[in-house]
């Protein structure tokens, strides 16, 4: 029996690893996309200790892969599909292999909230995308619109107004709720406009580009960018549970649960609290814990 999986390889998975690695335990982890998770899409991260003129999201994960690399820890690049209880420990699924460690970490992050966007489906993953990292290279003359009124929308525009020639964010409420930073930095881009009350209600293909139809203040306004990005907000990913298993979970606020060897740690578990700096403490907190659980319940 292995004795330790991770389920994510963000911030909060990677800094969970790194702990188990050094305290002489080999983590099982899976990642099902890139390693880094959300922090590959950040614009400039400037709330994380260490870099005093901020550094780019790509760059971070960058050296958080040097640091995997240089002990020796391994990301099995593979989607867990269903976790559940299995007597001491813990069945995971995967495409192609059941495993059985007995204590399991799970930092699978959040999943972007469906602001049910009429003929989104259309577009979705080729003119409408939810992270930036998604999106195709883009060019001097392509036009985007946001649609967000959060941190990361403001931080998605700030970042393609360098390379792009318009950004419009829209956004339901009257007021922006970014850090006023952020809100500061894009209204004075030059190429970044701001259009509050502006619900978008449907959005279609419409000569290689989109058209999205909005309500803004009471009339109809439409937006013809070539590309679209959703940023309203996120839930917590805990798609990987079972249901059986969902039903009866309790998350305590240190991460622990009701079960006994499973732990919760980063963004999945943080509310409206998602931050690098945060996922990576919950991460060795939750590393701690775990260890602390494996050497006290059995010998190794
Ligand atoms: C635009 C933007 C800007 C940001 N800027 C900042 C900033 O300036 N400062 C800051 O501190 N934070 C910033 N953040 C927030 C930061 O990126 C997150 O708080 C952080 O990435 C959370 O880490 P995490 O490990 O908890 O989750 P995530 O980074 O979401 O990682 C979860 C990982 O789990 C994987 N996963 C999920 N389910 C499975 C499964 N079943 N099997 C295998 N793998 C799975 C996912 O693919 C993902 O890689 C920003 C976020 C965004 C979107």
């Amino acid at each position: 029996m292995k004795d330790i999986a991770i389920i994510g390889a963000g911030p909060a998975g990677i800094a969970a690893s790194i702990y188990l690695k050094r305290a002489g335990f080999e983590p099982l982890v899976f990642e099902k996309g890139d390693i880094g998770g959300l922090l590959l899409n950040a614009n400039l991260v400037e709330n994380y200790p260490g870099f005093p003129e901020g550094i780019t999201g790509k760059e971070l994960v960058k050296l958080f892969k040097n640091q995997l690399l240089r002990l020796d820890i391994y990301v099995e690049n593979k989607e867990v599909k269903e976790v559940n209880i299995d007597g001491d420990g813990f069945k995971l699924i995967t495409s192609n292999e059941i495993l059985n460690p007995r204590a399991l970490i799970i930092t699978s992050g959040t999943i972007p909230k469906d602001i049910e966007l009429k003929g989104q489906s259309s577009v979705l993953g080729r003119k409408l995308f939810y992270e930036i990292k998604d999106i195709p290279p883009p060019k001097r003359e392509d036009t985007f619109v946001v649609i967000g009124a959060g941190d990361a929308a403001f931080d998605y525009a700030l970042n393609l107004s360098k390379d792009v020639s318009k950004v419009d964010i829209i956004f339901r409420s009257g007021k922006a709720k970014c850090l006023t930073l952020l809100e500061d930095r894009a209204r004075k881009s030059k190429n970044i406009y701001v259009h509050p009350k502006t619900a978008p209600l449907h959005v279609k293909e419409e000569q290689g580009k989109i058209k999205i139809e909005c309500i803004s203040d009471g009339k109809e306004t439409i937006f013809t960018p070539k590309y679209g990005l959703i940023a309203c907000g996120r839930s917590p990913n805990l798609n990987v549970i079972s249901k059986e298993l969902q039903k009866s979970l309790r998350i305590k606020k240190d991460g622990t649960t009701n079960i006994p060897g499973l732990y919760f740690a980063g963004d999945v578990r943080r509310g409206n609290f998602r931050q690098t700096g945060i996922a990576v403490g919950d991460g060795i907190s939750t590393a701690m814990m775990a260890a602390e659980f494996l050497l006290g319940g059995y010998e190794k």
